[in-house]
């Protein structure tokens, strides 16, 4: 797995924490992400679903069970999680 080229766009906010976001950057491709594409919060790592105009909604549980079901959603998960314990172990030894 690796993450595409990063693209500016308008600003967009994760239906989960909440946090405004302008980047994106898609995994094993550099496209704009299109609707019904997945994303991964980098904040907060919600799984959530991009409707039209490049806004995120959360899917519904249904849903949500079958984008787990994806291939590479679960590896692109893992990469989060890999990504937040780098970010806590900054400044320690
Ligand atoms: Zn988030």
């Amino acid at each position: 797995m690796r993450l595409g080229k990063d693209h500016h766009v308008e600003p967009f906010t994760c239906p989960y924490c909440k946090k405004r976001l302008d980047g994106v950057a898609g995994v094993d491709t550099d496209t704009l992400p299109e609707p019904e594409d997945v994303s991964i919060c980098v904040v907060c790592g919600g799984v959530s679903v991009f409707a039209e105009q490049g806004c995120l909604r959360k899917p519904s549980l249904d849903e949500l069970d079958e984008i787990l079901q994806r291939e590479g959603v679960q590896e692109a998960l893992n990469a989060f999680i890999r990504s937040m314990f780098e970010r806590d172990n900054v400044g320690h030894a």
